[in-house]
């Protein structure tokens, strides 16, 4: 049990040799903030990664390889797809980016309900391979689940992260229009990427029917148009290769390795510590605040602790998770701050099952620049004002236009001349919409440590205990319609519509288990995301979500990320902290 006894744990190295000012766990997309923000505060930072390093364009052995350049043509062996059946059901897996993610026995978890938990463990994390959609929270994503009975209030607004919003898109590069739409706010950005001649059409007759529903180019951490302070970074204009998930060269798409941990690193205060696998945080009784991590070295595995004033947890949600479960103390013997027995509840995700598609007649004569690698988006129009319908929560869509790769898919002869002619043709238009809603966080989605399972380093492994409810099933109902109505619409037709019945966590968007409120029977993190009961420990990734809204959350997260250290840089500096 971390505690008073952490003295006879440190091997190699004196305590003052081991001691920072700030901690923060795993460099993703929070992690890599956290670090920015605490190193150029003047604060000496310990950033601990329990992946292998990831060095900007030296690590991105794949970046520039042709298709006919990978082994198996960008597929992954059937050996490979057999031995990692959970991994290799994100849908863009390949043989191009596999090795940005788990292999599925190297970190097992349990499932007592299924969780698809998708999983990038290096330096960067998920930051190097997530989709890069940047919309904000509307304030009604904030005040809606306290309003309409299905959450806890926030314990800030809209109004009050605002300023942090346009701070971190300002330095990520968030590229999109000023829409003027109250369920999805404009923010600092960059000019969007154009839509194609069948989405400016669908767009315009979709609003022409419907006066509530808005089809909008996406907000996405791209650099449309690099400015001065993304070529400070090394970062240049994306050029729309839409290969991004190999690590880009350009540095054309917002990562924690091509901005904000390169950037901490030129402070000078930045140590980074790969392979080190956070193991708990450490209490101390007498001094009655966290002092530091115990770690595992992944390869030697001795554990090691270190020290320092503040920490910042940012390992992502469940991962987080599990590390406050296990850092258990004479004071906190059931999970780190966990006084109310709240710890690991309220997990909650994004319903993303529903999908249509269809085809759009016309427009042959039009193609479109390049590999675009946005997409569009329909925002929330659903319990905005009022909670009216038969479900609670809100949902926005994904959307988008595209031409098929010719008139070679429908020849029986799937090889020859008249086949590779064929395939230099361009095929018709379609259209696609995908769902991204909020659930509700309850208390039955949880999860826990097991009492018997430990990985390969002796950590408990995290146990799932996260399903859909009936207002998924509903509100997946209404989207269906919705949306079959709003490609109707827009002259798009043979519309189908599939329900892939995933389980939770394959949306990719995890969050809760420590999540932020006014009240500390409530909740465990207060409004800087600091715990109610032990001020100098901060939870700053999707852990501490109090509610999903229907927004991609990395935004947030940056954002969250940046107040609550600068809160803690000028806590420290006054000496409360
Ligand atoms: C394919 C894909 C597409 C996505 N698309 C989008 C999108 O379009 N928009 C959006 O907003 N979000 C998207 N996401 C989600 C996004 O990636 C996450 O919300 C984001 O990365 C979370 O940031 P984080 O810092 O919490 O976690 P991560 O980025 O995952 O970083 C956590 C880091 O902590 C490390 N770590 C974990 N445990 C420990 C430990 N015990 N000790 C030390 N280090 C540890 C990990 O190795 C990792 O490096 C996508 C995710 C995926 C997988
Ligand atoms: S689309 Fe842009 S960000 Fe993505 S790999 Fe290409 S240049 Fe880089």
């Amino acid at each position: 049990m971390p505690g008073d006894s952490l003295i006879v744990n440190i091997n190699s190295r004196g305590i003052e040799q081991n001691t920072f000012d700030a901690i923060v766990v795993g460099s993703g997309i929070s992690g890599g903030w956290a670090a920015k923000e605490l190193c150029e505060q003047g604060l000496k930072t310990l950033v601990l990664e329990r992946g292998r390093n990831v060095e900007h364009n030296k690590d991105y052995p794949t970046a520039n390889m042709n298709p006919w350049e990978f082994k198996h043509r960008g597929q992954m062996p059937a050996e490979f797809l057999k031995a990692n059946p959970l991994t290799t059901q994100y849908g863009g897996f390949s043989e191009a980016i596999a090795h940005f993610f788990i292999k599925d026995n190297d970190h097992p978890y349990v499932q007592d309900k299924p969780f698809l938990w998708i999983r990038g463990y290096q330096v960067g994390g998920k930051s190097l391979i997530w989709g890069r959609a940047c919309p904000r929270w509307s304030k009604y994503e904030f005040i809606n689940p306290a309003r309409f009975g299905y959450g806890i209030e926030w314990p800030l607004s809209y109004e009050e992260l605002a300023p942090w919003y346009s701070y971190v898109e300002t330095f990520a590069g968030i590229c999109g229009n000023k829409d003027g739409l109250e369920a999805m706010p404009d923010g600092e950005y960059l000019p969007p990427f154009e839509m194609n001649c069948v989405e400016k059409d669908v767009k315009q007759k979709i609003s022409a029917k419907y006066k509530d529903r808005f089809m909008i180019q996406g907000r996405w951490a791209q650099l449309s148009q690099a400015q001065d302070i993304h070529l400070q970074q090394g970062r240049g204009t994306c050029q729309a290769r839409d290969l991004c998930s190999r690590g880009c060269p350009f540095g054309g798409y917002f990562s924690s390795v091509s901005s904000t941990l390169p950037w901490a690193k030129r402070t000078g205060n930045l140590t980074m510590r790969p392979f080190s696998v956070v193991h708990s945080i450490i209490y101390n009784e007498k001094k009655g605040k966290a002092v530091g991590v115990r770690i595992i070295d992944t390869n030697t595995k001795q554990s090691t602790d270190y020290f320092a004033r503040v920490i910042f947890m940012n390992a992502s949600a469940l991962n987080s998770n599990l590390i406050l479960l296990n850092s258990t103390s004479g004071r906190f013997p059931n999970g780190f701050g966990n006084d109310n027995g709240l710890l690991g509840k309220y997990v909650a995700f994004h319903n993303y099952r529903g999908s249509l598609k269809g085809d759009v007649e016309g427009y042959e004569d039009k193609y479109y620049y390049g590999r675009r690698p946005s997409e569009c988006m329909m925002a929330n129009f659903r319990n905005i004002h009022k909670n009216d319908m038969d479900f609670v929560g809100g949902y926005m869509a994904f959307m988008g236009a595209w031409r098929d790769s010719g008139a070679g898919n429908k020849l029986d002869e799937q090889i020859g001349a008249a086949f590779k002619d064929a395939m230099g043709e361009a095929g018709g238009w379609h259209m696609y919409m995908y769902i991204q809603g909020e659930t509700i966080p309850k208390e039955s989605n949880f999860v826990a440590l097991s009492k018997d399972k430990k990985d390969q380093w002796g950590i408990p492994l995290i146990v799932t205990n996260v399903a859909y409810d009936d207002n998924d099933e509903r509100l997946l109902k209404d989207f269906f319609i919705t949306s079959a109505e709003s490609l109707d619409a827009g002259g798009v037709k043979n519309i189908t519509q599939h329900d892939n019945h995933w389980a939770p966590g394959r949306d990719i968007h995890e969050m809760g288990g420590c999540r932020m409120g006014k009240n500390p029977k409530t909740s465990l993190l207060n409004k800087w995301n600091q715990f109610h009961n032990c001020k100098n420990v901060f939870v700053t990734d999707g852990a501490c979500m109090t509610s999903t809204g229907n927004q991609s959350p990395s935004i947030f997260y940056m954002a969250l990320t940046a107040r609550a250290t600068n809160y803690a840089a000028q806590e420290m500096k006054k000496g409360n902290l």
